[in-house]
Parts: structure tokens; sequence; C-alpha cells
């Protein structure tokens, strides 16, 4: 189901939740809506939560979704490039460490 930007507007009239709460403003970051801000209970994910859910963004354009998906997906691999370059240079600060305790080890003995 798909929630439009004129769904939201007697429901925000409420400006609480079903717990009784005011909602927050939260960001989707899924593939169908992403970067589409939305309104939900704070409690979202906690025993006891509420489903108040609504749209305040409008739906967003084809277009609009592949280029931030584009870059969701290009920030993930620099993500992991960035792991793996972690790895590498710890890695290497290891085999450094031990080449100067071999030659340490070397010239005492
Ligand atoms: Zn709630």
């Amino acid at each position: 189901m798909d929630h439009h930007f004129g769904d939201c507007t007697p429901v925000m009239k409420r400006r609480i939740c079903y717990c009784g709460e005011l909602p927050i403003l939260k960001t989707s970051w899924t593939e169908i809506n992403p970067g589409r801000r939305f309104w939900g209970c704070r409690f979202y994910g906690k025993v006891g939560c509420c489903d108040f859910f609504y749209w305040a963004d409008p739906a967003p354009h084809e277009r609009y979704k592949s280029v931030i998906n584009g870059l969701l997906r290009k920030r993930n691999e620099v993500d992991k490039e960035k792991v793996n370059i972690g790895k590498t240079a710890r890695f290497y600060k290891i085999a450094l460490w031990l080449l100067v305790l071999f030659f340490v080890l070397r010239s005492v003995f």
C-alpha cells in the first residue's frame, strides 16, 4: 500500500500516535522509497510500540529513485573498500612490527 501526501493530512492533525506520544520524523532508505521521510511511532521496534505510520513526503519519482539508489550502492562499495584497506593496513602494521622485533632480537643475540 502506498500513501500519498494528501492522505497524511487528517491523521497528522492528531499529531499523536496510538501510544499517545508525538510521532517522530524519520527517513526511509529502502529501494522503493529512498530518502523519503515519514512520521512514525517514537517507540518503533520496542515492545509495546504502535504501528503509526504516515509519509511526510510524496512518492519519489523513478529518476530520483534510480539516482539515489545508485549513490547508495556506490557508498556501500566505498564502505567495503575502506574495510578492506583497513585490514590491509593492519596486516602491514603487524608485519612491520614483526620485522622490527626480528632485527632487534638479532642484534641482541
Ligand atoms: Zn506509538
